[in-house]
């Protein structure tokens, strides 16, 4: 009886064995043949894209990937304002699954009057299509891949957009006892917002019909002619400091808004008494969601009074560490107590802007001082910002709409 038992098992476990083995060659085989012709046809899109037939790219994006454009001529402009004047080539493939390609290309200028940031050379773009043949991930074609500098394309633009500098966001003033001199705790004072008036602004921001971009996109307008948003306005937060990931990062989720987050990138994850950084964790968390992290040199010098070298280093090595960790160009700045441009040292301001240019900086952001909301952006490496800290709501909304008192 156990015999039997066993003898039947045997069987069963043998049937049911077959079964599997048969399903289970074929849908390798079927993989294999489907990847082959995924590849083929992710390789094929983009080489319409290089050859100027977008058009049929973008048939095959999904409606998500196409609604970060307003229709096809807008897609159409981007693409071919910033990638025709390059001779592109798909250099390497790397690494590839069913539905992923991961592409290194070669891009060249003709021409001295473009700079394209060595990113562009060494980074690996992912490719991703779905079971419809439609691309959820773009890769070179990105809006967030780094922006390529065209020098003669750098004429006026003046454009209405607040840049707000914010600090410190927690649900209280900094108090008195805990700071060693009075300096120090006016200082933290007066670079506090609360909590409870952060949410005020991007409620305000919300039913006002203002929209947060980040720094990326306001270059993409400039130089692509990608189009903003009504009422853009750009929230930029200094320093990194915990208090912005505990308190404003929240709510930023919460009302779909993004922010850009400038690091001093050698105090991360330090703390002091009164002071605590975020940790490279928590950078990165607020970068996969969708905020944009600029560099705030390494260590919160003001680049005025440095020597060349010195100040080479503040910005090299910020940009370098972030790329590094992050996996994303930088391009931006957020200088130290507005140094050199809060103290109109102009030829300290020429020395810094031509080294930013050189070392693939687009632009630069000055410390407050000039609470504008007009910017124009062929002064790129000193764009005003509004100090927003110890504000009161109609403080605010005085300042981002330009009535100043
Ligand atoms: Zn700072």
């Amino acid at each position: 009886m156990i015999n039997k038992f066993i003898s039947q098992k045997g069987v069963i476990s043998l049937s049911v064995l077959l079964v599997f083995i048969v399903p289970l060659s074929s849908s390798i085989i079927f993989s294999k043949i489907n990847s082959v012709s995924n590849i083929y046809f992710i390789e094929n899109n983009i080489n319409s894209v290089l050859n100027g037939k977008t058009k049929y790219f973008w048939s095959n994006l999904t409606q998500s990937e196409q609604n970060k454009f307003i229709n096809y001529s807008d897609f159409k402009e981007f693409i071919q304002s910033k990638y025709s004047p390059l001779s592109i080539n798909i250099n390497k493939i790397k690494y590839i699954t069913k539905n992923t390609l991961k592409i290194n290309f070669s891009l060249k200028n003709s021409n001295s009057n473009i700079r394209i940031p060595q990113y562009y050379n060494t980074h690996y773009f992912t490719f991703t299509i779905n079971k419809h043949d439609k691309f959820t991930n773009v890769g070179l074609f990105s809006l967030n891949t780094p922006i390529i500098i065209y020098y003669a394309r750098q004429y006026n633009r003046i454009i209405k957009i607040p840049i707000m500098m914010l600090h410190r966001v927690a649900p209280q003033y900094p108090s008195r006892q805990n700071y060693s001199s009075e300096y120090a705790y006016k200082l933290d004072y007066y670079l506090t917002l609360t909590t409870e008036d952060f949410k005020l602004q991007l409620q305000y921001l919300k039913t006002h019909d203002y929209h947060t971009i980040d720094m990326n996109t306001l270059y993409n307008n400039y130089y692509y002619n990608f189009p903003l948003p009504k009422n853009p306005i750009i929230l930029t937060f200094d320093d990194g400091r915990e208090s912005a990931f505990q308190y404003a990062y929240p709510l930023l989720l919460k009302y779909h808004d993004i922010a850009v987050f400038n690091i001093i990138t050698g105090f991360v994850g330090s703390k002091t008494k009164t002071h605590k950084y975020m940790s490279w964790k928590q950078i990165k968390q607020m970068y996969l969601h969708g905020m944009e992290i600029e560099s705030h040199t390494v260590t919160h010098l003001a680049l005025g009074n440095l020597t060349l070298g010195e100040m080479n280093y503040q910005i090299i090595v910020s940009k370098s560490v972030l790329e590094k960790k992050l996996g994303n160009s930088v391009q931006f700045i957020a200088y130290p107590s507005g140094s050199p441009f809060r103290s109109n040292n102009i030829k300290k301001e020429i020395i810094l802007s031509s080294r930013l240019k050189y070392y693939g900086y687009i632009a630069g952001l000055v410390d407050d001082n000039f609470n504008k909301d007009i910017q124009n952006l062929k002064n790129s490496y000193s764009l005003y910002r509004i100090r927003d800290s110890n504000l009161s709501l109609s403080e605010f909304i005085a300042l981002i709409t330009g009535n100043i008192t």
